[in-house]
């Protein structure tokens, strides 16, 4: 199935992750160079914003842009010392997506181990295979077990196409090999999931309708942004009054304690796809059922520390 895109104000260019995360450090000089250009063109289309995702980044206009728009704006990335420009792919203005699934794939794909298939590996997969050279995935893809007990996955990926929906037909019933094993593309419902927003990592609204004032931490589920974790998390902070001290994360290096989900409260990051959450994305009644049920222990355990008070 193939719909519009999110928005025909959105720019895409794809790009390698060293690239997206040294163009965003100067993410508002960026926005005010590009406009600075836009306006030296007397063209009247503005970025609102830029922002990343797991391809690429995504230039945020006040208005469709024109093809005159998009060379402006591809000749300020191409010439960019933010960016290795080789590693640039053209934007694109998004037109619409379609949703496909991938059967055929084993969920336990190495042999010996239990470690599943992930996001991952499927990008590696689908990198390797000639079918999808002209293919830009739209998200990440998400790897569920065919059912509980089965050792096979679907993989569903969404893909940028256009409104007749060249690409998934050039893909729909296609073959390609995985492993010794052949796995096949079918086409999807549209099934877009149930959102997660990036600012407090719950499911079930988009991030720019969170509620939150702040932001929560993607590890500890603090309040703190999830890129200053090292500063702000309490666990990689240095505590030389605890027995044994706790030494202080060294810069540049991960967080090497556990982690806390703040749905699940597992030890993991709150978008990993190991939590439950993930694996259920596309089951609204699952979320629904499961936050009710975090909420109730929420308040039994309020109750009960208040029962225990009030009895001492
Ligand atoms: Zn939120
Ligand atoms: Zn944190
Ligand atoms: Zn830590
Ligand atoms: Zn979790």
């Amino acid at each position: 199935m193939t719909t519009k895109g999110p928005s025909r104000k959105h720019i895409i260019i794809p790009m390698s992750s060293e690239n997206v995360s040294s163009f965003m450090k100067n993410s508002s000089l960026n926005v005010t160079n590009i406009n600075r250009q836009l306006r030296n063109a007397k063209t009247d289309i503005l970025v609102d914003y830029i922002q990343s995702d797991n391809n690429g980044i995504i230039i945020v206009t006040n208005k469709v842009a024109q093809q005159s728009d998009l060379s402006i704006i591809d000749q300020y990335m191409k010439t960019s010392n933010d960016i290795n420009s080789l590693q640039v792919e053209d934007l694109r203005l998004p037109k619409s997506k379609s949703y496909l699934k991938i059967i055929g794939i084993l969920y336990y794909p190495h042999a010996n181990s239990q470690d599943k298939l992930t996001s991952a590996d499927i990008g590696t997969i689908l990198q390797q295979n000639h079918i999808f050279d002209n293919i830009i995935l739209a998200s990440k893809p998400r790897v569920i077990k065919v059912s509980p007990k089965s050792d096979m996955a679907i993989v569903w990926i969404d893909i940028w196409d256009v409104q007749s929906s060249q690409n998934a037909k050039m893909l729909i019933n296609r073959c390609f090999n995985v492993g010794n094993y052949i796995a096949t593309i079918r086409g999807a419902n549209m099934n877009p999931g149930i959102p997660q927003c990036k600012n407090c990592w719950r499911w079930g609204h988009m991030t720019f309708s969170c509620k939150i004032q702040g932001a929560k931490c993607i590890k500890c589920n603090s309040p703190h942004k999830s890129e200053h974790h090292r500063e702000f998390g309490w666990c990689c902070k240095g505590n030389s009054k605890l027995n044994p001290p706790r030494l202080e994360t060294k810069k540049g290096k991960p967080c090497p304690h556990s982690f806390k989900c703040s749905n699940c409260k597992g030890d993991h990051q709150a978008n990993s796809n190991n939590c439950p959450f993930w694996r259920h994305c596309f089951n609204r009644e699952w979320h629904v059922k499961k936050y009710a049920e975090i909420c109730e222990n929420r308040s039994q355990s309020l109750c009960s520390t208040v029962n225990n008070k009030s009895n001492q």
